[in-house]
């Protein structure tokens, strides 16, 4: 089965939704596909205080009234159905094949399919994987109650999520790879704030250690092996952007991340990348929401001038 659209946006983030807002709104047939729940990222964060109008709120309760809004204005919302790879058509159509064997075809596509985690990549992370590796706090915090864990990464995501996490940990190790931190300094002062965090610096994890469950995790300090015995390991190193479901060839930069202009389009024409798959200075819900709305509007531009074209040459040929 093959549909067709003005343009398809691919994942339900905040990047996404506010870029499916805005195209449903200026009347374009916009439809939005997502592998998961409407929220993206948003799903994994407890609470959003830097989201500007919104002092505190949960990460659920945003993603389900950004879901809303932009359903409000007839954007076709399609949870849980993935995308195995996108291809772009020789005349430019954009063809967006789905994993049920469907399609969906449009001349203008928004990529807005963030990313995943990165792996350490060290022995016991694959193995242990849900069984006390965790990427997750939100999701999986609570099932440490009153035990000992680890953290590894230093950007925000490590402080934040280590501080959140001592609402059920007995104690929260972070353990980074350098002696300065990457994160910001109001989180950096925050989890040196919480008794309940201790700082293990100059550190290089080696392994994850257990076997049928984390026991503790092995690292590198000062020359010296280490082990700390802990009952779960949450690593937040950083994200991989989900750009490989391009086929085509699109500019990006040595991390992955696609390279866009002001307006958002790739090197592709008819292509835009916003939120966490697009290379830029930071990972924030504001800049998402406002790359989405870029790129939906120079999406409707673009709509627009194909379909005057198209009149034109439709015209011509009477
Ligand atoms: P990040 O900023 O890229 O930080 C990754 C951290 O992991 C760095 O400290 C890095 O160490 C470390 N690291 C990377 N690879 C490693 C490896 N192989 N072994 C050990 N350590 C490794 O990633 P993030 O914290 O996930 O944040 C991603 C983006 O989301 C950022 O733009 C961030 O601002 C944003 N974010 C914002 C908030 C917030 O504002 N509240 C919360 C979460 C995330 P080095 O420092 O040595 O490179």
């Amino acid at each position: 089965m093959s549909e067709q659209f003005d343009v398809v946006i691919v994942g339900a983030g905040p990047a996404g939704l506010a870029a499916g807002l805005y195209a449903a709104r200026m009347n374009l047939s916009a439809v939005l596909v997502e592998r998961g729940p409407v929220g993206g990222q948003l799903l994994n964060t407890e609470l959003i205080e830097d989201y500007p109008g919104f002092e505190s709120i949960l990460g659920g309760e945003l993603a389900d009234r950004m879901g809303g809004h932009a359903r409000k204005f007839g954007l076709d919302v399609r949870e849980f159905q993935a995308v195995q790879q996108i291809d772009v058509a020789g005349d430019g159509t954009k063809i967006v094949r789905m994993e049920d064997g469907s399609e969906l075809t449009a001349p203008a596509l928004i990529m807005a399919a963030g990313g995943l985690p990165r792996r350490l990549g060290v022995p016991g992370e694959e193995e242990l994987a849900g069984r006390g590796v965790s990427y997750c706090a939100v999701c999986d915090g609570a099932f440490f109650k009153g035990q000992e864990l680890a953290v590894v990464g230093g950007g925000d995501a490590a402080l934040e999520e280590g501080d959140f996490l001592t609402r059920y940990a007995s104690r929260v190790y972070v353990i980074h790879r350098r002696d300065r931190f990457r994160a910001q300094p109001v989180l950096q002062d925050r989890a040196r704030a919480n008794p309940k965090i201790e700082f293990v610096l100059d550190a290089q994890v080696e392994e994850v250690t257990g076997q049928d469950k984390v026991r503790g995790v092995r690292y590198l300090q000062d020359g010296v092996e280490k082990e700390l015995p802990v009952g779960g390991v949450f690593i937040f190193i950083g994200f991989l952007p989900n750009s490989g479901l391009i086929k085509a060839h699109l500019e990006h930069d040595p991390a992955g991340y696609l390279v866009t202009g002001r307006d958002m389009q790739t090197s592709i024409e008819g292509l835009w990348a916003v939120g966490d798959v697009r290379a830029q200075l930071t990972k924030q819900i504001a800049t998402a929401v406002g790359d989405g709305t870029t790129a939906a509007v120079a999406a409707s531009q673009y709509v627009d001038r194909l379909k005057d074209r198209q009149r034109k040459a439709g015209t011509a040929a009477r």
